[in-house]
């Protein structure tokens, strides 16, 4: 009797751990990045903290004909949330479409790094995202998003949006500390080596910048992590997560789940927990992956 009812309480608990977990589509297949190798990292974040099942949809490859990109159907509102390692072709105006519905009706969407650089037309996607880097984007994009003298700023002079140095290891500073998202979070830690974006251009509406790094380029504040509202939907844009070694951090990671619970919930709870190996404010914590990296990070040049 007691072993049935402890069975019974077993199953119930993993019934419900299941029934608990957030469905989340990523959308990779195209990018100037190695996104084969990075979506498993993503995938791994993502499962890793038990918050969430993960699904990918691999869009077509570059130059393909249109009767591949028309059997690219992803249903996004079966998800919670929607998490973008993208950068290439436009997709259909149907699929844009759909995925313009699914965020304003109440979707989660996250982007990460690149996924920032793409669409420079796509109107809505820009709204959703805020700013964004390159392909085009200028100062009649939107203004150059940045934090100074603890003030956003939203510099409307001319330029080209999206720049970045080498890359480096840098420390990565909470802005709001009030956020679900960086609640309880050390207020500074090293972030592993990755591209610093700096630049950044868009309509930057509905932003609330969560956390920033200082830039050799520009001397301010960055944004890199940033949450956004799209209609009904919730946005978590992070800037960062270059290639594999960028992403195995515990910060990264951390910051990943946590900002994709509240893309698709509103709230953090299945991630609060602070890892007991989160970085500090001068030491990198990696996370260990079995096979990874695989990417080999680039030596700092000799001066
Ligand atoms: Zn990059």
């Amino acid at each position: 009797m007691r072993s049935l009812l402890l069975s019974l309480l077993v199953f119930t608990a993993a019934a419900v751990q299941a029934a608990d977990q957030l469905k989340v589509l990523i959308v990779d297949g195209q990018n100037n990045h190695k996104w084969d190798i990075t979506t498993p990292v993503l995938k791994n974040a993502l499962e890793s903290s038990g918050a969430f099942t993960v699904d990918v949809t691999t869009t077509p490859p570059k130059g393909s004909p249109a009767e591949a990109w028309q059997a690219w159907k992803p249903v996004f509102s079966d998800y919670a949330a929607v998490v973008s390692n993208y950068n290439g072709e436009p997709w259909p105006q149907n699929v844009r479409d759909a995925f313009t519905k699914y965020v304003a009706d109440g979707g989660g969407f996250v982007s990460v790094h690149a996924a920032n650089n793409s669409f420079p037309e796509w109107k809505e996607y820009n709204d959703m995202i805020g700013v964004g880097g390159w392909g085009g984007r200028n100062e009649k994009s939107g203004p150059w998003l940045y934090v100074k003298d603890g003030k956003l700023f939203r510099d409307t002079t001319a330029g080209n949006g999206g720049a970045h140095g080498p890359q480096h290891e840098f420390v990565v500073e909470i802005q709001n500390p009030e956020h679900p998202i960086t609640r309880g979070l050390p207020k500074r830690w090293l972030h592993a080596k990755d591209e610093l974006y700096s630049k950044l251009r868009g309509p930057a509406e509905n932003v609330d910048v969560l956390t920033t790094a200082v830039s050799d380029l520009t001397a301010v504040k960055e944004p890199n992590n940033l949450v956004l509202s799209y209609h009904k939907g919730r946005v978590f844009h992070t800037t960062l997560g270059h290639a594999d070694y960028s992403m195995l951090d515990r910060g990264f990671y951390t910051l990943l789940q946590r900002g994709t619970e509240w893309a698709a919930t509103g709230d953090v709870e299945r991630t609060a927990a602070v890892p007991a190996d989160f970085p500090t404010e001068t030491a990198v914590s990696v996370v260990k992956l079995e096979g990874y990296p695989k990417q080999e990070a680039p030596k700092p040049k000799k001066p």
